[in-house]
């Protein structure tokens, strides 16, 4: 693509925004920026922005900044069918989102991962594998570093593991990944795709450029991705923790084996996967067909995710305090992940609940709290309506703050029994992000685990 002297406008100012932004001018360019959002709200953006000579509108879109551009690059949290963007396009004028534009520069193979959850997971741990097994390999999209910012280092030889989302599947035209896994599909963002059907469209837009020489890595325990695979021209591999496939990752007698042109390797043990849960198995498999179909030796994939450790937040294990352990899954702010958290450990759990309410149905928890949770400690706004909906499941304690539910669990907790928090909620009534309330999570348990040292060093008999 030559972007030379020609006119683009970037609309959203969120990171890969900016990213694009600055990548664009860097190649001659001349670029606008528009964000709806105040100057002052952008305050940290603004001036790197307006150093590099990029236009920056801001406070609304104004229709005449979408007019005669000739490439308009709208961010992922910008809806499609804002007017601006609609007028624009009936003009014409080309629409693209940042990874179509990022794709373009990346020369070499794209392994992308797309799901309704675990992508961050799963991109995290492709990536380790690649860097294992000796590949040049570079990781961003939806997390960590936008897409674009990887143009400058990616070579030909580069393999690029993405994270996408639907909203950045919404705006390709030619992005063609190499691999592409889709993890599962659940009911998720409706507020922005309206229906279920739009929302698993722009999840089958990852396969849309594939051709016969690509592969496409789906989730044959998920009937949704085994629609799917309908909808590729793409190889297809499939990854199951509950049957045999024929081409792909399943779990044999607790051997993690890939079945590959009729021929059989086992990779690992699932014994030895150091993260919890069956969602994660999932991610493990899904993993393990993606990084052999990128040529990964099986020893370098095995050795890889012996060594994975959980990305901050979800699920991470942080401490055993007088043989009570405590994981940190701030990451899951909905009532689904809080679920797949609640199935990774088999009882005496002392569950963190609450935080900004989302408008869902706690009831759903209602089953697995009577079975495998000792007590629920509720923090935040959504507090009250939890409790009402949890009644009678098990012990529930009022916690108001992370800082008393903490306290109150420790002091309940007995060895071999574990303190989770696994909210169910977003953070912002407390907190300023899903991280944030992590952070406060890890800090209090450290603490903890600080004084019980002191108490412990403080009884030991004197020699
Ligand atoms: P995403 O990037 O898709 O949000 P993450 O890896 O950040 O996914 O995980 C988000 C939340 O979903 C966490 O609470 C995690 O424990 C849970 N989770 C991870 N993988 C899966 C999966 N395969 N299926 C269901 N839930 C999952």
């Amino acid at each position: 693509m030559e972007l030379n002297n020609k006119r683009v406008l970037v609309v959203g100012l969120g990171r890969s925004g900016v990213a694009s932004a600055l990548f664009l001018k860097s190649r001659g360019a001349r670029v606008t920026v528009s964000d709806a959002k105040s100057e002052e709200q952008l305050r940290e953006q603004i001036p790197t922005l307006l150093d590099a000579g990029i236009a920056v509108e801001t406070g609304a879109h104004g229709e005449r900044t979408f007019r005669n551009q000739d490439l308009i690059v709208v961010s992922p949290g910008v809806p499609i069918d804002a007017q601006p963007i609609v007028q624009a396009r009936a003009l014409g004028q080309p629409v693209i989102g940042e990874i179509e534009l990022a794709s373009q520069f990346l020369p070499g193979p794209i392994v992308a991962i797309t799901g309704s959850n675990g992508k961050t997971t799963t991109t995290t741990l492709i990536g380790e594998i690649l860097v294992a097994s000796g590949l040049k390999t570079l990781v961003g999209g939806n997390i960590g570093t936008a897409a674009i910012s990887l143009a400058e280092q990616a070579t030909p030889e580069t393999a690029i593991v993405l994270e996408v989302s639907s909203f950045q599947l919404e705006t390709i035209r030619s992005f063609r990944p190499k691999v592409a896994v889709v993890l599962n599909v659940t009911p998720d963002h409706l507020d922005r795709h309206r229906t279920f059907v739009a929302y698993v469209d722009a999840k089958a837009r990852i396969f849309e450029n594939q051709q016969s020489d690509d592969f496409s890595v789906l989730n044959a325990d998920d009937p949704t991705c085994v629609e799917l695979a309908g909808r590729t021209r793409a190889h297809v591999f499939w990854f199951s923790r509950k049957s045999e496939v024929e081409s792909g990752a399943y779990v044999r007698e607790g051997q993690v084996t890939l079945r590959r042109n009729g021929s059989e390797q086992t990779i690992l043990s699932t014994s030895e996967i150091p993260l919890k849960g069956s969602h994660n198995l999932e991610n493990v498999l899904a993993a393990v067909c993606a990084s052999a179909l990128m040529g990964c030796p099986s020893e370098k994939i095995r050795s890889a995710i012996v060594n994975f450790k959980a990305v901050e937040h979800r699920l991470e294990y942080v401490a055993t305090i007088r043989g009570v352990e405590y994981y940190n899954d701030s990451k899951a702010t909905n009532v689904d992940a809080t679920i797949k958290a609640l199935e990774s450990f088999p009882a005496n759990i002392h569950l963190i609940l609450g935080g900004k309410d989302k408008g869902s149905d706690y009831t759903e928890l209602n089953d697995l709290l009577r079975q495998r949770v000792k007590s629920v400690y509720t923090i935040g706004a959504a507090a009250e309506k939890i409790r009402s909906q949890i009644k009678g499941t098990t012990e529930i304690i009022s916690s108001d703050t992370i800082e008393s539910a903490v306290k109150q669990a420790s002091a309940a907790a007995q060895a071999g029994d574990i303190v989770l928090l696994a909210p169910a909620c977003a953070s912002f009534d407390q907190f300023h992000n899903y991280e944030h309330r992590g952070r406060v999570f890890k800090e209090l348990v450290h603490q903890l685990a600080t004084a019980s040292n002191k108490t412990a060093s403080a009884q030991e008999p004197r020699k």
